[in-house]
């Protein structure tokens, strides 16, 4: 198959008055759409319950998304059963064909990519900036997953010569994955963890997040689309504790592919581990995790470029990325130039319901429960810190989650908001006496999943290099915003099982290697 090289899906110029105007004919479509209810589908039938509920724009709680199937364990055991039967013929279907399902699945989201950013931006509160990443991250990873099959799956060419034997190394698939993402990349993570599943030859169940229905729906139609053959990729949904844990227990499920907290991994992985009765294999795991992100800042520094860099951090979606720089480490000499650069910035930024234009910042956070959860930190942190802006709410006439992007100084390594994952947009400076003080204190938490250093001390850097225990490690950058294929994505510790979504090993972790050796 002749295939261009991957390359990273450009983002769109919303300064361009076209683009700006695409974008709002995207919106006023899917708009005229809100408010329907979706089914479950199951080996390849539509499935309407009466049992529902809402999905609702996060700015404008009233305002219903649509109404989603409220799923439970039978549900599970169905969908379940339906991709197992499927699997039969699917494993057998040539990668090429699998991968040209992702080529074609990419292509016709690229030509409608304003729709299914317009559908975050009403159904999870991103900014068109950030929905219009989020939608160019899904084209990327089933661009990128296809060519990866097609390079992995015969992979004989590794082996050492041995001429009294032909001998080849296949990676094949596993079987049934339960496929469970988060709502903050509502498309990327869900289509990522989809498409590599099913381009590895396995079949899926995917039960989307209860806050993101819409948009997961709008990706899978887009493969049923593309002509998937019925039970290959199977749609559920409802409480991820009833119906993801019981994609999660069935004794069918070969894999489990899961995006989110710590608290819900860590239960998955427990659960994962039980052999329970009818189960033929070890149950594979692939869990990636909260984070507890730090921005270094050393006394060399670009201070300007620094500032910039951790506020894009810490408050790009509102702080809801797990790559969130929710810990600003800053050299005592340097502390007081970067607070109050860090102020000024974030009290320039615009928070609001991001429909009204590209110039909305921030957006509202997730749901009630985030929003209370919090303001519990905001609570914690007026006694652990020295609150520096924000720390309130932001009221407005439709009762949406909205809360001001809030820094805090002084706050020791060890306080709750230095230490827990508040997926929102808090932040805390932490003030460091040397360089050896601030890489002990950025790796001072359970989590690894990404940092930043900003200096222009080469010896620094280099100890950073060795020693700052992050999955994903930048330097002069931001820590959020990674591009599949140029940055594989993920992280150690608490933050998952070491995996690289977006590399070139990432595959191999749906797959299993089978040599065949036959006597010439
Ligand atoms: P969450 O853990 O609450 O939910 C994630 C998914 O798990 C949802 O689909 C949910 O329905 C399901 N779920 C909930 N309980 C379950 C159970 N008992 N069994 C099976 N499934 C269950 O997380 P969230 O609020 O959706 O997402 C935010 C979290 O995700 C943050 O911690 C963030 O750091 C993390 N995250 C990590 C990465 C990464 O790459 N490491 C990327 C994005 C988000």
């Amino acid at each position: 198959m002749m295939l261009l090289p991957y390359r990273p899906e450009p983002l769109t110029d919303f300064s361009q008055p076209a683009n700006r105007q695409a974008f709002e004919d995207a919106l006023a479509k899917v708009k005229a759409q809100l408010g329907k209810t979706y089914p479950l589908i199951i080996g390849g039938e539509r499935i309407m319950l009466d049992d529902v509920f809402p999905s609702v724009n996060p700015a404008r709680p009233s305002e219903v998304i649509g109404y989603f199937a409220n799923g439970n364990a039978s549900h599970a055991d169905a969908a379940i059963k339906a991709a197992y039967y499927a699997f039969e013929t699917w494993q057998h279907t040539p990668a090429a064909e699998r991968a040209r399902y992702l080529l074609n699945a990419a292509a016709a989201m690229r030509r409608r990519k304003h729709e299914f950013s317009a559908a975050m931006v009403l159904e999870i509160g991103k900014s068109w900036a950030e929905a219009d990443a989020d939608t160019a991250e899904s084209i990327d990873f089933m661009e990128y997953y296809a060519r990866q099959m097609l390079r992995i799956e015969d992979s004989s060419h590794l082996l050492v010569p041995y001429p009294a034997e032909q001998v080849q190394l296949r990676y094949i698939p596993l079987g049934v994955g339960a496929v469970i993402p988060p709502w903050n990349f509502a498309n990327a993570i869900l289509a990522g963890m989809t498409s590599a599943s099913l381009v590895a030859g396995n079949t899926v169940v995917l039960k989307p997040a209860e806050q993101s229905p819409m948009t997961g729906y709008m990706v899978a139609e887009l493969f049923w689309e593309m002509g998937l053959p019925a039970g290959v990729l199977n749609f559920i949904t409802g409480p991820g504790e009833v119906v993801g844990a019981r994609m999660v227990e069935h004794h069918l499920t070969r894999f489990i592919a899961f995006t989110g907290s710590r608290a819900v991994g860590v239960q998955i992985y427990e659960k994962a581990s039980k052999v329970v009765e009818g189960q033929l294999w070890l149950k594979r795991a692939i869990l990636e995790m909260g984070g507890k992100d730090a921005i270094i800042v050393d006394e060399t520094a670009d201070l300007d470029a620094a500032a910039r860099g951790i506020i894009t951090s810490a408050f790009g979606f509102q702080g809801q990325k797990c790559s969130a720089a929710s810990r600003v480490i800053l050299h005592n000499d340097i502390y007081d130039a970067v607070a109050d650069r860090v102020v000024k910035l974030t009290e320039q930024l615009t928070v609001g319901a991001t429909d009204a234009g590209p110039d909305v910042y921030m957006g509202p956070v997730i749901d009630e429960e985030a929003y209370h959860k919090i303001r519990e930190y905001i609570t914690i942190g007026m006694s652990e810190g020295k609150l520096l802006t924000g720390g309130g709410i932001i009221e407005t006439n439709e009762n949406g989650y909205f809360i001001q992007p809030t820094v805090f100084g002084d706050v020791a390594p060890n306080a709750r908001i230095a230490q827990e994952e508040i997926f929102g947009p808090v932040t805390a400076l932490i003030r460091a006496h040397d360089f050896d003080d601030a890489i002990a204190i950025a790796n001072g938490t359970e989590y690894g999943l990404t940092g930043s250093v900003y200096s222009k001390n080469r010896a620094r850097l280099e100890q950073a290099r060795r020693e700052f225990h992050v999955g994903n490690l930048y330097f002069n950058r931001k820590c959020t915003g990674a591009f599949v294929g140029v940055h594989p994505f993920g992280g150690f510790n608490m933050s998952g099982t070491d995996s690289k979504a977006g590399g070139p090993d990432y595959l191999l972790l749906f797959t299993q290697a089978k040599l065949i050796g036959e006597v010439l």
